[in-house]
């Protein structure tokens, strides 16, 4: 994986100011980011939503380099921003583990890495919350991204797949960008037929 990066370098993870302001960017991009504020979701397994940002023209950007064109180094900042809403809402203490959105198998092999993987890992490793790699999909489906709404929902019907017993399990999920949801309420209604007792998912941004 490309987890050590930027290690040795403290500068803004975006534009590499040297002064770094919040969420390891600087106070020029942070001044850029747009924070959301209500939002409402119609979910038939997911008990509970947490969206940090709106997906402003900034964050799209930002987002698409993180997710296309490798500057992996980004879950570090996206982890930092879903790690001060976990503390803001004590997330840490009422769920059992942190778990992430998987990729098909071959978008993962086209990609290299799973961009909500290493932001639920870097969660984890400061937080102290434990991590488990769970759900897995059971076909290859198609990029959301260009679909219609009818589309995405067939895109993700009953794409997911959990791997073990979750027996009265609280469970964070964690992914980048929420669009209509269904993504969400689909591994939730995984986690839940292997016995989950709650289901909770953040997200960094809603489009
Ligand atoms: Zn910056």
């Amino acid at each position: 994986m490309f987890r050590d990066i930027n290690i040795y370098e403290k500068k803004c993870l975006i534009c590499n100011n040297k002064e770094i302001y919040k969420f390891k960017i600087c106070r020029d991009c942070y001044d850029n980011l747009s924070f959301k504020e209500g939002y409402h979701y119609d979910f038939k397994y997911l008990d509970e939503l947490y969206i940090v940002l709106n997906y402003n023209k900034f964050l799209k950007s930002e987002i698409w380099d993180y997710k296309y064109r490798e500057k992996t180094y980004l879950y570090e900042f996206f982890g930092e921003i879903l790690i001060s809403e976990i503390f803001k809402y004590r997330l840490n203490k009422k769920y059992d583990f942190i778990t992430f959105i998987p990729l098909s198998t071959l978008t993962l092999k086209e990609r290299g890495y799973n961009q909500s993987r290493l932001m639920a890992e870097y969660i984890c490793d400061n937080t102290l919350m434990e991590f488990r790699d769970i759900l897995y999909k059971n076909r290859n489906n198609k990029r959301q991204a260009n679909l219609s709404r009818k589309e995405r929902y067939e895109n993700v019907k009953d794409i997911f797949v959990a791997n073990s017993s979750l027996k009265d399990k609280s469970i964070l999920v964690v992914d980048d960008v929420i669009t209509t949801g269904y993504t969400l309420d689909f591994a939730a209604k995984a986690l839940k037929e292997k016995g989950a007792k709650k289901v909770a998912a953040i997200v960094a941004a809603k489009n």
